[in-house]
């Protein structure tokens, strides 16, 4: 018997799986239907010996210390510092736009005109969401920014979302701001890492206890009425969890296309960003990322597809006020369904980062499990 069914093992499902079972003594029943665990962060190695992650790339990163700390116990972790570069006139500039970004793109003179702008007007270091500096009354200001949205945003946007950056929610486009430094880093945040040994050995470590079970290939219908008196924590799409009786809430998903080749690094960094060419949005070469030596490489292009329910899968949630009309209702039935717990990216229907994934999945075990008011 069981104390608890956790539907989905990914971050949130382990995360919660974890602390119920060491720090609770409860059982805990996880189920997964897919045919692993870690979610969208599992990771394998693939024909050629390849490690790659099957979900597109996952790069560890937070500000947060007590997530930090609390993965510590599942591993070591290996310093890693995500750069991307972005193609913008056939040339490969860093992304996040950053002050080596104006000298990549254009000649001495104007370059230095528009750093000097940007260091007049913003704190060094300062990340400037595009829609925000699109909004500068200064001319030579807005005519940076509107060349920055064009080149770099307004089109990837589209291919990813099927939609413009104004038609998302602004913090789509800020997590990716301008940044007054010349910090090439994707990520600005104070902890970034990869686990030593991937994403899935992670995981094998967070559910190794004798209090969990994990049964893969198994749907959440396969278990709900089996364990009556079990309490249910949801981390599947949260309206599929009531059958989609309001309608279906909008996911945007991707194809994720693999290739191999005979040669030990084929591209200048870890992911290369296509803002305006092609179908794909960016290529991601995976030994960058794990840190892996082979004389051969994996590369894994990203294809945004929209979301067909049973054919492909839910990626991402989408930001935007007409969608959070629709989810507000069925926040509304969760409400009163005091028996489950709907967390993570798809529970909550929230475009979380792994480390938010995690930090949610605390946050829920402390206040709504444990009853503690003082939460991370
Ligand atoms: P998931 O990992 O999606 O896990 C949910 C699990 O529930 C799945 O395994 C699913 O099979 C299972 N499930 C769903 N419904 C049912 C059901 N009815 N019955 C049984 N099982 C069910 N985050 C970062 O921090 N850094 C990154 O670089 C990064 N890159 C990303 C790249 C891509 C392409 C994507 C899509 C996401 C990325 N993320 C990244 C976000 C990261 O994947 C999520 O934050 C994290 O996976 C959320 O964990 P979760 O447990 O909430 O959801
Ligand atoms: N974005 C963009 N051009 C880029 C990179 C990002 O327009 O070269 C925008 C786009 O809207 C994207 C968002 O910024 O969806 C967030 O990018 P991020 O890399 O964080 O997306 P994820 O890794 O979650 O797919």
């Amino acid at each position: 018997m069981f104390d608890w069914i956790i539907v989905g093992a990914g971050f949130t499902g382990a995360t919660l799986a974890e602390r119920i079972a060491s720090v609770r003594n409860e059982r805990v029943l996880v189920v997964d239907r897919r045919n692993h665990i870690a979610g969208n962060a599992h990771d394998a190695t693939n024909e050629a010996g390849i490690i790659v992650h099957k979900y597109g790339p996952h790069i560890f990163h937070t500000n947060s210390q007590p997530i930090w700390d609390y993965l510590q116990r599942f591993g070591q972790w290996r310093p890693y510092f995500h750069e991307i570069l972005a193609v913008i006139d056939g040339k490969e500039v860093p992304i996040p736009f950053n002050l080596n970004t104006v000298e990549a793109v254009f000649p001495p003179d104007l370059a230095r005109r528009y750093t000097r702008l940007l260091l007049e007007r913003y704190a060094f270091g300062e990340r400037v969401p595009i829609l925000k500096m699109m909004n500068e009354t200064d001319p030579d200001l807005k005519t940076l920014a509107a060349f920055i949205y064009e080149k770099m945003f307004r089109n990837y946007t589209f291919k990813q979302w099927g939609l413009y950056p104004e038609q998302l929610s602004p913090s789509v486009t800020a997590r990716v701001p301008v940044v007054i430094s010349r910090d090439n880093r994707y990520f600005q945040d104070r902890y970034q890492a990869m686990p030593a040994e991937g994403y899935t050995a992670l995981f094998e470590r967070m559910l190794d206890h004798p209090n969990i079970t994990v049964m893969l290939n198994t749907g959440h219908v396969d278990v709900r009425h089996k364990y009556p008196s079990a309490r249910t924590i949801f981390t599947g799409p949260i309206d599929e969890f009531f059958g989609y009786r309001l309608g279906p809430l909008p996911y945007r998903s991707l194809r994720f296309v693999e290739r191999t080749l005979d040669v030990e690094t084929a591209q200048a960094a870890a992911s290369i960003n296509f803002p305006s060419d092609h179908d794909y949005t960016r290529i991601t070469e995976f030994k960058y990322l794990t840190g892996q030596r082979s004389a051969r490489t994996t590369l894994v292009y990203e294809y945004p597809q929209p979301h067909v329910t049973g054919e492909n899968e839910p990626y991402y949630p989408i930001p935007r006020d007409e969608t959070q009309i629709l989810l507000n209702r069925y926040l509304e039935l969760a409400e009163d369904r005091k028996d489950v717990i709907f967390c993570g990216r798809l529970g909550e229907y929230k475009y979380y980062n792994m480390d938010q994934a995690i930090g949610a999945a605390l946050a829920v075990f402390s206040k709504r499990i444990m009853g503690e008011t003082d939460v991370l």
